[in-house]
């Protein structure tokens, strides 16, 4: 369930989402957030977040979600978007080698301007386009394990995997910070 009221949560962590335009980052988001797949969706300007639940240890955990609306497209995201984050979806379309090779540029953006401890996530989307497929699984795989990055397909088309690839994310960040608190 998404709750944006806040305020009651035991943990409230911050995620960016990152990667070329249109590779699906805001259809992600509202599948996640939202469950809804809009084929039409803009890409509107200005930074937007949505807040998921989750419930971890009998503790709740609440995930703010950053999108970057369209501010990617003219390779503007500003330090600001990664201010405070502390997991980040890196996020390729499958069907697209440009925005695997793009992967290179976001890392080292999340390393100028993010925590170094952050969970990071490499995404493949659009995982249901097998038939125009231009990344093979072996290389996503590969360039996670070379960057020690979690790994998953996905489709916000169809759902899959969409749920486990944020909540992999947010359950490693709480394990940060639970490791840190002992
Ligand atoms: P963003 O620019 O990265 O935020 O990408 P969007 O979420 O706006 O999606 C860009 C385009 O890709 C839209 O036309 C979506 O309908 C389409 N799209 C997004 N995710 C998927 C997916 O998993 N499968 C397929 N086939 N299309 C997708
Ligand atoms: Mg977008």
């Amino acid at each position: 369930m998404s709750d944006d009221e806040g305020g009651g949560e035991d943990y409230l962590f911050k995620v960016v989402i990152i990667g070329d335009s249109a590779v699906g980052k805001s259809n992600l988001l509202s599948r996640y957030a939202g469950n809804e797949f809009n084929p039409h969706s803009k890409a509107t300007i200005g930074v937007e977040f949505q807040t998921q639940s989750l419930e971890i240890d009998g503790k709740e955990v609440k995930a703010q979600i950053w999108d970057t609306a369209g501010q990617e497209r003219f390779r503007a995201v500003t330090s600001a978007y990664y201010r405070g984050a502390v997991g980040a979806l890196i996020v390729y379309d499958i069907s697209r080698r440009t925005t695997f090779d793009s992967v290179g540029r976001w890392l080292d953006e999340l390393k100028t301007h993010a925590n170094t401890t952050m969970a990071r996530m490499l995404v493949g989307n659009k995982c249901d386009l097998e038939t125009i497929r231009e990344v093979s699984v072996e290389e996503g795989k590969s360039l996670a394990e070379e960057q020690e990055l979690f790994f998953m397909e996905t489709s916000a088309l169809d759902s899959t995997n969409v749920d486990k690839a944020f909540e992999i994310v947010i359950r490693e960040i709480y394990n940060n910070v639970s490791r840190k608190a002992l």
